[in-house]
């Protein structure tokens, strides 16, 4: 079989820019070369260097003059080396002296052609073998590494990692996990260019801190980087070391670090490095760590969330899931009344009680359970609303949770029909919530579901506003029929006796001419104050916490 490198070489014009200021010189290079190739041409630096960035991806080579008005060939080849995009583009320097070849070749270029020019065809022969090896090293590089940061990417990482421990089996070594804070935040505010700036600054100091001799190094995802190093005692320096430099540039961002150090060698390598992330995840939301270690605290909650997971099938077939219900009150009026529910999920462990959601639901989550769990909970609530129209004069819509992960399921419209046909009940009886933090991401996807859901029939719940995800210039645009508000707007609110934010989120929903729920409320005083600024709707432990369907029924009577 040919290679494919050569192949590609024989089969394609390829396009060369040639960079240099004298016309004389340009000419005679297209010249030799305009057979073979597609040429553009440069007069100066900065000129090149504007070809260069419009036609990046098409560029095979670059033959460069050093000297150059505007922008000097040595600038522009450590210009064109330090971005990633650009960096893999072979640099052939066009030199009149030794010095500067050597200066050339360690700036980064590949070859160098002396003035006055050789024969042809050594020219063209160095050209060509410039492209071939890049072009062989890009195949390889495409694949391993990362394009942003020149990394391992995921997959090749462990494969290089685990070779590693193969042949060093008695070497120690530290999981070590990288992230950048907040980088949804940082993503609006700087803009995506920018961000791919950071990410390649923040591998490039990585690289600095841990070198290629005892580190491998991967770019794991958007914000994270994995680190498998020799063990050592001072991942605090390199963290402050790489956050120094990254914040020389971009003010204020904020690096994090989660180890499992002396990382166990009998543990697969997936999972030491999930150690390591469940260390780094603990800093969320912590303002004054920026690392951490993996320790016994997060073990037992390693086991613990172990065994939930390895008990769920057998819970599921058992009915050890209950749906509770929380009822929502209508305080337009003069008295409140009933006007929904919410179905909220427990789970009655035979050996651990009663378990709260918060500790299962994003757990199942990341792992996928919770597309059954959550089926369970909506068939189990649409049996429940229709044993109560059979029953119950009143008749109140339920509305039940969809996980952010449910909204990437693009039959989630038909499978909330089919549970609501099945159990003949009307699609407005099932009220949907929403969490605000699904609409952003993929939110042209995520709003297109909402719309084909809404389309459906389904009433949509806003759930968490204000959570601090969506911008207000977006919310304007995003499909939902109710707006709840997130508790922490009413806990802040008496707690401080700030009542401004708490009014404005209410202003927002009248704008929006929809209604404004309030949950979490747990006094009096909250219960009037949220009537007076106009609030429609409200839940909480003050008019009742969640209750098995039995109790709620009082409710109902
Ligand atoms: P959420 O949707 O924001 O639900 C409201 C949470 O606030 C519930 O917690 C509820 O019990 C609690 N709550 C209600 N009133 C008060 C109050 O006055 N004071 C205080 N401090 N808390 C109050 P819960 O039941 O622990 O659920 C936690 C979260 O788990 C829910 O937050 C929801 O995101 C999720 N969840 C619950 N059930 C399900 C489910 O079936 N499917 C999915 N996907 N998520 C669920
Ligand atoms: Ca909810
Ligand atoms: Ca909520």
């Amino acid at each position: 079989m040919k290679n494919p490198v050569s192949t590609m070489i024989e089969d394609g014009k390829r396009t060369i820019l040639v960079a240099d200021d004298e016309f004389i010189n340009r000419e005679i290079l297209s010249e030799m070369l305009r057979d073979e190739y597609d040429i553009i041409t440069a007069e100066d630096g900065e000129q090149a260097y504007e070809i260069i960035r419009q036609h990046s991806t098409t560029v095979s080579l670059i033959l460069l003059d050093l000297i150059m008005p505007k922008k000097s060939g040595l600038e522009l080849l450590s210009d064109i080396k330090k971005q990633s995009d650009l960096s893999g583009i072979p640099v052939i320097v066009l030199t009149t002296d030794q010095e500067s070849e050597i200066i050339s070749l360690n700036t980064g270029a590949s070859d160098f052609i002396p003035k006055p020019y050789p024969r042809p065809d050594v020219v063209k022969a160095r050209i060509h073998r410039a492209i071939e090896l890049s072009e062989g090293r890009k195949i390889i590089s495409d694949t391993q590494n990362d394009v942003i940061t020149g990394l391992l990417n995921g997959e090749y990482f462990y494969e290089y990692a685990e070779a590693f421990d193969k042949y060093h089996p008695n070497t120690e070594m530290d999981a070590v996990v990288l992230g950048i804070d907040n980088y949804h935040v940082l993503l609006e505010r700087y803009g995506k260019e920018k961000c791919i700036e950071l990410l390649s600054l923040t591998a490039s100091e990585l690289g600095e801190q841990y070198p290629d001799f005892n580190s491998i190094l991967c770019h794991k995802e958007m914000d994270i980087f994995f680190i498998y190093c020799h063990h050592c005692s001072d991942h605090g320096n390199r963290l402050h070391a790489i956050s120094g430099a990254v914040n020389a540039v971009f003010k204020g961002v904020k690096l994090k670090m989660g180890i499992y150090g002396s990382a166990d060698k009998a543990l697969d390598l997936r999972k030491r490095f999930v150690r390591a992330r469940m260390a780094y995840n603990k800093l969320q939301g912590n303002y004054h760590d920026d690392l951490a270690l993996f320790d016994d605290e997060i073990l037992r909650k390693v086991l613990f969330e172990e065994q939930l997971c390895s008990d769920f099938s057998n819970a599921l077939e058992e009915e050890q899931f209950m749906v509770y219900f929380q009822p929502k009150f209508d305080i337009t009026g003069e008295k409140p009344v009933i006007a929904g529910a919410e179905a909220l999920v427990r789970w009655r462990h035979p050996s651990l009680e009663l378990i709260s959601p918060g500790l299962f639901i994003p757990l199942f989550e990341g792992n996928g359970l919770i597309y059954d769990l959550d089926e369970y909970v909506w068939r189990k609530t649409a049996a429940m609303i229709r044993e109560w129209h059979g029953r119950f004069e009143k008749k109140i819509p339920v509305s039940v949770n969809i996980s952010r992960a449910e909204m990437y399921d693009p039959d989630l419209p038909e499978r909330l029909v089919r549970i609501v046909e099945e159990n003949g009940i009307a699609v407005s009886d099932l009220h949907l919530e929403i969490t605000e933090s699904a609409y952003v991401g993929d939110s042209n996807m995520i709003t297109g579901r909402v719309e084909e859901l809404r389309n459906k029939g389904f009433f949509i719940e806003m759930d968490d506003f204000g959570s601090g995800y969506s911008s207000l210039n977006m919310i304007g645009e995003l499909p939902f029929d109710a707006l709840k508000l997130d508790m922490l707007f009413i806990r802040n609110a008496f707690k401080n006796g700030n009542m401004k934010m708490l009014d404005i989120v209410i202003d927002i929903a009248d704008c929006l001419e929809v209604p404004a729920i309030a949950e979490g409320v747990e006094t009096e005083e909250q219960y009037l104050k949220l009537k007076e600024s106009g609030c429609e709707m409200i839940q909480g432990y003050y008019f009742s916490r969640p209750l098995p369907a039995d109790e709620f029924e009082r409710f109902l009577e």
